[in-house]
């Protein structure tokens, strides 16, 4: 059994910490947004157009950790600061799906617009993908309905084959510059930029190719046009959030910071 420890609520949603059984700590977010913002290719962006948040019913989203802490230790993560890490089995990924539910007992994932489990907060899913596929089946049988995407930073030797669907992959690539990537992501055992351009899924949405550019220097538009097929991919620009590791390493915010409603 999962036990919360503590939990922060903010305008769209609530973030968990946890602890498992033996003592480790993970984390779980709870959000929602407008169903508008699911468009973000059509719009090319999907900020908010005003202060109205939607609720459960229209995209729900839990950001499960795969991982008690991580090894990864990429340089603008907060994950880096746990000293230890361990692998999350496949009924603790499930249960803080089902932690998440019971605590909104008003709402149903059946019946929201969009239900999605995003695997984005602690760990690298496909350093533990077996438990992950388990939980995405058992997380299935229950809410069909649901919308899994998985983030990687591209683990070298990894199977794609099965990213099909309901399932959609996101790379997180953050830099156009190796060496620059390199440095964010310290991991040696990973797909070059130009080795992730040949990914291929079978899923219902393109791959997304998540960028927290740290300065424009990462950016480079003929790598990117080269490497990756506009038809396979889709371009994400995401902030940094900061953090004490992030700051620690002078990232700041990142090129984005944040749109104003209009
Ligand atoms: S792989 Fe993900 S969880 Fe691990 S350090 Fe990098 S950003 Fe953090």
């Amino acid at each position: 059994m999962l036990k919360e420890v503590r939990n922060r609520k903010f305008a769209n949603g609530i973030v968990y910490a946890l602890k498992t059984e033996d003592d480790y700590p993970l984390e779980v977010t709870d959000t929602f947004l407008p169903y508008y913002t699911k468009d973000a290719i059509g719009k090319k962006q999907n900020a908010l157009t005003s202060y109205e948040l939607g609720d459960r019913t229209e995209r729900w989203m839990i950001g499960v950790s795969c991982m008690s802490g991580c090894p990864v230790h990429c340089k603008f993560c907060a994950t880096g600061q746990l000293k230890k890490f361990r692998n999350l089995t496949a009924e603790e990924i499930f249960e803080q799906v089902k932690f998440i539910i019971d605590k909104n007992p008003d709402y149903d994932p059946k019946k929201a617009k969009e239900f999605k489990i995003n695997y984005t907060r602690m760990g690298e899913p496909f350093l533990n993908i077996e438990e992950v596929k388990k939980a995405i089946k058992m997380i299935d049988e229950i809410y069909p309905n649901t919308h899994h995407y998985i983030s990687t930073i591209g683990i070298k030797g990894s199977d794609f084959s099965w990213i099909k669907g309901n399932i959609t992959l996101q790379i997180s690539l953050h830099s156009l510059d190796e060496e620059k990537r390199n440095w964010l992501i310290p991991f040696y055992n990973k797909y070059s930029i130009e080795e992730l351009g040949q990914i291929r899924t079978e899923s219902n949405l393109k791959t997304t190719l998540n960028l927290t550019l740290v300065d424009t220097s990462d950016f480079d538009i003929e790598k990117l046009q080269k490497y990756f097929d506009k038809d396979k991919f889709f371009i994400k620009l995401s902030p940094i959030n900061e953090n004490a590791v992030s700051e620690g390493n002078h990232l700041g915010k990142g090129v984005i910071k944040g749109v104003n409603l209009v």
